[in-house]
Protein backbone atom coordinates (compact mmCIF):
# COMPACT_ATOMS: atom_id res chain seq x y z
CA UNK A 1 0.00 0.00 0.00
CA UNK A 2 1.59 3.12 -1.04
CA UNK A 3 -0.55 6.52 0.74
CA UNK A 4 0.36 10.02 0.68
CA UNK A 5 -0.40 12.31 3.57
CA UNK A 6 -0.67 15.60 2.21
CA UNK A 7 -1.38 18.72 4.14
CA UNK A 8 0.25 22.20 5.26
CA UNK A 9 3.37 22.21 8.03
CA UNK A 10 1.33 21.42 11.07
CA UNK A 11 -1.97 19.70 9.65
CA UNK A 12 -1.26 16.61 11.73
CA UNK A 13 0.55 14.38 8.92
CA UNK A 14 3.31 13.11 11.76
CA UNK A 15 0.54 12.97 14.38
CA UNK A 16 -1.54 10.46 12.49
CA UNK A 17 1.07 8.78 10.55
CA UNK A 18 2.43 7.50 13.71
CA UNK A 19 -0.48 5.29 14.95
CA UNK A 20 -1.33 4.76 11.40
CA UNK A 21 2.09 2.90 10.20
CA UNK A 22 1.65 1.05 13.03
CA UNK A 23 -1.93 0.09 12.36
CA UNK A 24 -1.33 -0.90 8.60
CA UNK A 25 2.14 -2.23 9.28
CA UNK A 26 3.98 0.04 7.26
CA UNK A 27 6.82 2.21 6.82
CA UNK A 28 6.51 6.00 7.95
CA UNK A 29 8.80 7.84 5.62
CA UNK A 30 8.87 11.42 7.00
CA UNK A 31 11.21 13.98 4.59
CA UNK A 32 11.66 16.40 7.45
CA UNK A 33 12.66 13.97 9.93
CA UNK A 34 15.28 12.62 7.75
CA UNK A 35 16.52 16.00 6.74
CA UNK A 36 17.03 16.79 10.40
CA UNK A 37 18.68 12.78 11.21
CA UNK A 38 20.99 13.64 8.51
CA UNK A 39 21.71 17.63 10.42
CA UNK A 40 22.52 15.09 13.53
CA UNK A 41 24.64 13.04 11.99
CA UNK A 42 26.17 15.80 10.32
CA UNK A 43 26.21 14.84 6.98
CA UNK A 44 27.03 17.20 3.99
CA UNK A 45 23.16 16.25 3.15
CA UNK A 46 22.23 17.46 6.49
CA UNK A 47 24.34 20.93 6.23
CA UNK A 48 22.93 21.86 2.96
CA UNK A 49 19.43 20.84 4.04
CA UNK A 50 19.85 23.11 6.84
CA UNK A 51 20.59 25.95 4.52
CA UNK A 52 16.87 26.33 3.23
CA UNK A 53 14.97 24.54 6.77
CA UNK A 54 16.21 27.59 8.74
CA UNK A 55 14.57 30.05 6.54
CA UNK A 56 11.52 27.95 6.22
CA UNK A 57 12.52 27.04 2.24
CA UNK A 58 11.84 23.76 0.72
CA UNK A 59 15.52 22.00 -0.20
CA UNK A 60 15.81 21.82 -3.44
CA UNK A 61 13.44 18.97 -5.88
CA UNK A 62 17.11 17.16 -7.21
CA UNK A 63 18.18 15.97 -3.28
CA UNK A 64 15.01 15.17 -2.02
CA UNK A 65 13.83 13.31 -4.58
CA UNK A 66 17.63 11.16 -4.68
CA UNK A 67 16.88 10.77 -1.27
CA UNK A 68 13.44 9.54 -0.72
CA UNK A 69 13.79 7.23 -3.81
CA UNK A 70 16.74 5.56 -2.01
CA UNK A 71 14.79 5.44 1.12
CA UNK A 72 11.35 4.22 -0.56
CA UNK A 73 13.62 0.70 -2.23
CA UNK A 74 14.67 0.11 1.05
CA UNK A 75 13.58 -3.54 2.09
CA UNK A 76 11.51 -2.19 5.44
CA UNK A 77 9.34 -0.12 2.82
CA UNK A 78 8.49 -3.14 0.54
CA UNK A 79 5.26 -3.62 1.60
CA UNK A 80 4.05 -0.12 1.26
CA UNK A 81 4.97 3.09 3.22
CA UNK A 82 2.85 6.20 4.30
CA UNK A 83 4.74 9.47 2.81
CA UNK A 84 4.61 12.28 5.40
CA UNK A 85 6.10 15.71 3.64
CA UNK A 86 6.62 14.21 0.28
CA UNK A 87 5.75 15.71 -2.62
CA UNK A 88 5.65 18.96 -1.83
CA UNK A 89 6.06 20.45 -5.35
CA UNK A 90 4.43 19.28 -8.59
CA UNK A 91 8.42 18.14 -9.53
CA UNK A 92 8.25 15.76 -6.68
CA UNK A 93 5.22 14.44 -7.09
CA UNK A 94 6.01 13.62 -11.55
CA UNK A 95 9.30 11.83 -10.12
CA UNK A 96 7.45 9.66 -7.61
CA UNK A 97 4.60 9.26 -10.39
CA UNK A 98 7.80 8.18 -12.57
CA UNK A 99 9.69 6.06 -10.42
CA UNK A 100 6.88 4.09 -9.47
CA UNK A 101 5.86 3.31 -12.89
CA UNK A 102 9.12 2.51 -13.75
CA UNK A 103 9.38 -0.26 -11.16
CA UNK A 104 6.06 -1.62 -11.90
CA UNK A 105 5.32 -1.46 -8.26
CA UNK A 106 2.00 0.07 -9.10
CA UNK A 107 1.21 3.70 -8.19
CA UNK A 108 -0.20 5.41 -5.31
CA UNK A 109 -3.03 3.88 -3.71
CA UNK A 110 -4.52 6.78 -1.70
CA UNK A 111 -3.46 10.73 -0.90
CA UNK A 112 -5.36 11.55 2.22
CA UNK A 113 -5.28 15.70 1.86
CA UNK A 114 -5.70 16.81 5.67
CA UNK A 115 -7.38 20.44 5.66
CA UNK A 116 -6.93 22.92 8.14
CA UNK A 117 -6.82 26.89 8.38
CA UNK A 118 -3.64 28.89 8.36
CA UNK A 119 -4.45 30.46 12.14
CA UNK A 120 -5.07 27.14 13.73
CA UNK A 121 -1.49 25.73 11.73
CA UNK A 122 0.03 28.64 13.56
CA UNK A 123 -1.11 27.87 17.02
CA UNK A 124 -0.13 24.13 16.41
CA UNK A 125 3.22 25.49 14.91
CA UNK A 126 4.01 27.54 17.65
CA UNK A 127 3.07 24.81 20.27
CA UNK A 128 4.60 21.77 18.93
CA UNK A 129 7.40 20.02 20.83
CA UNK A 130 9.47 16.63 19.25
CA UNK A 131 11.34 13.98 21.17
CA UNK A 132 15.17 14.06 20.16
CA UNK A 133 14.95 9.84 19.69
CA UNK A 134 12.49 9.66 17.17
CA UNK A 135 11.13 12.99 16.51
CA UNK A 136 7.23 11.91 17.74
CA UNK A 137 5.03 15.57 18.18
CA UNK A 138 3.38 16.94 21.09
CA UNK A 139 1.46 20.12 21.40
CA UNK A 140 1.75 22.03 24.77
CA UNK A 141 -2.28 22.16 25.26
CA UNK A 142 -3.57 19.67 22.40
CA UNK A 143 -1.58 16.73 23.24
CA UNK A 144 0.69 17.04 26.02
CA UNK A 145 2.68 14.52 27.05
CA UNK A 146 2.18 12.08 30.44
CA UNK A 147 5.27 13.99 31.82
CA UNK A 148 6.32 16.99 30.80
CA UNK A 149 9.41 17.59 28.33
CA UNK A 150 9.52 13.66 28.01
CA UNK A 151 8.03 11.40 25.19
CA UNK A 152 5.45 8.84 26.41
CA UNK A 153 6.62 6.19 23.64
CA UNK A 154 10.89 6.05 24.01
CA UNK A 155 11.00 8.70 27.19
CA UNK A 156 13.35 11.31 25.38
CA UNK A 157 13.69 14.63 26.31
CA UNK A 158 11.46 16.93 23.95
CA UNK A 159 12.44 20.35 22.21
CA UNK A 160 10.55 22.77 20.19
CA UNK A 161 12.29 23.13 16.38
CA UNK A 162 13.70 26.29 15.74
CA UNK A 163 11.69 26.69 12.37
CA UNK A 164 8.50 26.73 14.14
CA UNK A 165 9.20 30.02 15.54
CA UNK A 166 6.68 32.15 14.24
CA UNK A 167 8.25 34.04 11.70
CA UNK A 168 9.68 30.96 10.03
CA UNK A 169 6.16 29.33 10.87
CA UNK A 170 4.65 32.17 8.31
CA UNK A 171 7.34 31.68 5.35
CA UNK A 172 6.54 27.83 5.39
CA UNK A 173 2.89 28.36 5.39
CA UNK A 174 3.66 31.41 1.73
CA UNK A 175 5.62 28.44 0.41
CA UNK A 176 2.86 25.88 1.34
CA UNK A 177 0.58 27.76 -0.65
CA UNK A 178 2.70 28.29 -3.88
CA UNK A 179 4.26 24.78 -3.86
CA UNK A 180 2.64 21.80 -2.39
CA UNK A 181 -1.05 23.03 -2.42
CA UNK A 182 -0.88 22.81 -6.49
CA UNK A 183 -0.66 19.06 -5.61
CA UNK A 184 -4.15 18.96 -4.21
CA UNK A 185 -5.55 18.91 -7.62
CA UNK A 186 -2.91 16.88 -9.32
CA UNK A 187 -3.60 13.78 -7.32
CA UNK A 188 -7.68 15.14 -7.75
CA UNK A 189 -7.26 13.99 -11.62
CA UNK A 190 -6.11 10.68 -10.66
CA UNK A 191 -8.65 9.82 -9.09
CA UNK A 192 -6.51 9.08 -5.60
CA UNK A 193 -7.46 11.99 -3.50
CA UNK A 194 -9.91 12.02 0.02
CA UNK A 195 -10.52 15.14 1.99
CA UNK A 196 -10.04 15.23 5.66
CA UNK A 197 -11.09 18.27 7.82
CA UNK A 198 -8.23 18.40 9.81
CA UNK A 199 -9.29 20.51 12.34
CA UNK A 200 -11.03 17.62 14.47
CA UNK A 201 -9.63 16.45 17.33
CA UNK A 202 -6.76 13.63 16.70
CA UNK A 203 -8.78 10.98 17.65
CA UNK A 204 -11.66 12.18 14.78
CA UNK A 205 -9.09 12.40 11.89
CA UNK A 206 -7.54 8.91 12.97
CA UNK A 207 -11.16 7.78 12.46
CA UNK A 208 -11.88 9.63 9.32
CA UNK A 209 -7.95 8.35 7.70
CA UNK A 210 -8.80 4.81 8.48
CA UNK A 211 -12.44 5.16 6.73
CA UNK A 212 -10.50 6.71 3.78
CA UNK A 213 -8.03 4.44 3.43
CA UNK A 214 -10.33 1.20 3.55
P1 LIG B 1 2.78 17.90 10.60
O1 LIG B 1 3.50 16.57 10.65
O2 LIG B 1 1.69 17.92 9.55
O3 LIG B 1 3.69 19.10 10.47
P2 LIG B 1 2.20 17.37 13.42
O4 LIG B 1 1.63 15.98 13.39
O5 LIG B 1 3.58 17.52 13.91
O6 LIG B 1 2.01 18.08 11.97
O7 LIG B 1 1.21 18.26 14.28
C1 LIG B 1 1.48 19.64 14.49
C2 LIG B 1 1.09 20.01 15.92
O8 LIG B 1 -0.32 19.95 16.06
C3 LIG B 1 1.66 19.08 16.98
O9 LIG B 1 1.99 19.87 18.10
C4 LIG B 1 0.51 18.09 17.27
O10 LIG B 1 0.54 17.62 18.62
C5 LIG B 1 -0.71 18.99 17.05
N1 LIG B 1 -1.86 18.28 16.46
C6 LIG B 1 -1.84 17.28 15.55
N2 LIG B 1 -3.10 16.89 15.22
C7 LIG B 1 -3.94 17.71 15.92
C8 LIG B 1 -5.37 17.82 16.00
N3 LIG B 1 -6.17 17.04 15.29
N4 LIG B 1 -5.87 18.76 16.82
C9 LIG B 1 -5.06 19.57 17.53
N5 LIG B 1 -3.71 19.52 17.51
C10 LIG B 1 -3.15 18.59 16.70
P1 LIG C 1 8.69 19.15 8.02
O1 LIG C 1 9.36 18.38 9.10
O2 LIG C 1 7.88 18.28 7.10
O3 LIG C 1 7.91 20.33 8.55
O4 LIG C 1 9.86 19.74 7.10
C1 LIG C 1 10.83 20.62 7.62
C2 LIG C 1 11.62 21.26 6.51
O5 LIG C 1 12.35 20.25 5.80
C3 LIG C 1 10.82 22.00 5.44
O6 LIG C 1 10.47 23.32 5.82
C4 LIG C 1 11.81 21.96 4.27
O7 LIG C 1 12.85 22.90 4.44
C5 LIG C 1 12.43 20.58 4.41
N1 LIG C 1 11.64 19.57 3.66
C6 LIG C 1 10.91 18.54 4.17
N2 LIG C 1 10.34 17.83 3.20
C7 LIG C 1 10.69 18.43 2.03
C8 LIG C 1 10.37 18.19 0.67
N3 LIG C 1 9.58 17.18 0.29
N4 LIG C 1 10.92 19.03 -0.25
C9 LIG C 1 11.72 20.03 0.09
N5 LIG C 1 12.04 20.34 1.36
C10 LIG C 1 11.52 19.54 2.33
Amino acid sequence: MHVILLGAPGSGKGTQAVTLSKRLAIAHIASGDLFREEQAKGTELGRLAKQYMERGELVPNEVTIKMILGRIGRADCAKGYILDGFPRTMEQGMALDAALAKEGKGGIDRVVYIKVSDGELLTRLGGRWICRAAQHPYHVVNNPPKTAGKCDIDGSALYQRADDSEETARKRLEVYHQQTAPLVQHYKEQGVLTEVDGQQSIEKVALRLASALQ
